[in-house]
């Protein structure tokens, strides 16, 4: 038997592919498409309903076909080569080319494959999928997958003891027990949840991701302006945050601990450009230093003198971070007497300067410190951050 008459095509392939090929009859299926580009108009009703019924809210798409009914890819195959066709439209580029067109027409969509807010995957095989409305394309189904959505701004943290992002508990690590009140988190409050409990509502998200331009310890304040954060949203359903809202609610419902400003969309290139220092961003710090006998004012000189500080891995992190040597320049220092044994020092330096071991010389691995150049024990006992500054 001759591939000729082993396979039938229906109309729409017989006109695509090739006339050569015996058309299928009633009740018959199409050896490539199984049918389904005659039923193109519900498959669109599938993504259309599929759309509404969540409520996904998108400008641009772009759609994804996989295919995993093996007889059909065989046989496209088969017949392809038999005819030696020439075109490039096999039975998934013919769908997707069809469906975005539809797409574009009747919603008024943008297609977008190289950035879009929404990817619509159609899935085929071969057996029946579950509760589908048409039994026609009934081995057909569709998954509507939303891309990102990335809000840009600025923290300011007015209160000690709340981290910056999610920490699991100690005890548990995130299980949940009764040290944790069985939430898994070793702190209730923390700048991503401030903010994350009234964006994920909005956004009709399922998780949100913290990426801040660095980090303050658990009981450092920042103020200033802020610090630069994007605030990542994944698989929203909603886009059109309307972000003064958002910013007046997470403000008012924060009762002072954290405040966010300067709200702005951008786009996923922007959540790395945050988190690298750059040699253009620097930081201000205030930070007050006791030391164990009385400072004399050339301590003082001393001490605004400090330049180039090596620092070697802080004893207190190098349990989750490399240990190894960086150098890190102070721009400006200022000193301000509190009384003979207490200095408010306001720091102006690179990004990446650990302030606590630059004050305590961290047994040696901070060199020169303010310990150090003194010759007198000295540790921060408050610290906030005045200024983040990084490029735009
Ligand atoms: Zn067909
Ligand atoms: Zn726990």
């Amino acid at each position: 038997m001759s591939q000729e008459t082993e396979y039938k095509l229906c109309s729409r392939c017989l006109a695509r592919i090739s006339r050569k090929f015996t058309k299928t009859r009633e009740n018959e299926k199409c050896s490539i498409c199984d049918n389904l580009l005659l039923h193109e108009d519900k498959i669109y009703r599938m993504i259309y309903n599929k759309i509404h019924k969540f409520g996904i809210e998108f400008d641009t798409f772009h759609i994804a076909c996989q295919v995993s009914y093996d007889e059909l890819n065989r046989a496209e195959k088969i017949i392809h080569k038999s005819v030696n066709y020439q075109g490039n439209n096999g039975l998934k580029k013919q769908l997707r080319k069809d469906l975005s067109a539809m797409i574009v027409e009747k919603m008024g969509k943008t297609l977008d494959y190289k950035n879009p807010e929404v990817i619509i995957n159609i899935k085929i095989r071969k057996k029946p999928y579950p509760h589908t409305p048409y039994p026609e394309i009934a081995n057909l189904t569709v998954f509507i997958d939303t891309n990102p959505l990335f809000i840009e701004g600025r923290y300011r943290k007015l209160v000690r003891g709340i981290p910056q992002t999610k920490w699991p508990c100690t005890h548990c690590k995130g299980k949940g027990c009764d040290c944790c009140d069985g939430t898994g988190q070793q702190y209730r409050e923390t700048v991503e949840g401030l903010i994350g409990k009234h964006l994920l509502p909005m956004a009709k998200g399922k998780q949100i991701k913290f990426h801040g331009s660095g980090r303050e310890d658990i009981d450092v304040l920042m103020l200033g302006d802020g610090r630069p954060f994007v605030i990542e949203v994944k698989h929203p359903f909603v886009r059109s945050i309307d972000l003064k809202l958002l910013r007046r609610v997470v403000n008012s419902h924060s009762e002072g601990k954290i405040e966010i400003n300067d709200l702005k969309f951008v786009d996923n290139s922007r959540r790395s450009s945050i988190k690298n220092s750059s040699v253009e961003s620097y930081k201000v710090y205030s930070a007050v230093a006791e030391f164990e006998n009385g400072v004399t004012s050339n301590d003082v000189r001393r001490i605004e003198q400090l330049n180039i500080i090596e620092q070697r891995t802080p004893i207190r992190v190098s349990h989750r971070r490399a240990d190894k040597i960086r150098t890190r320049k102070i721009f400006n220092l200022d000193v301000e007497r509190i009384n003979s044994r207490k200095l408010r020092l306001i720091i102006t330096c690179e990004g990446g300067l650990y302030i606590k071991e630059l004050i305590s010389g961290d047994e040696g691995r901070s060199i020169p410190s303010v310990s150090s150049i003194t010759d007198n024990n000295a540790v921060c006992t408050q610290l906030d951050v005045l200024k983040v500054h990084i490029p735009e």
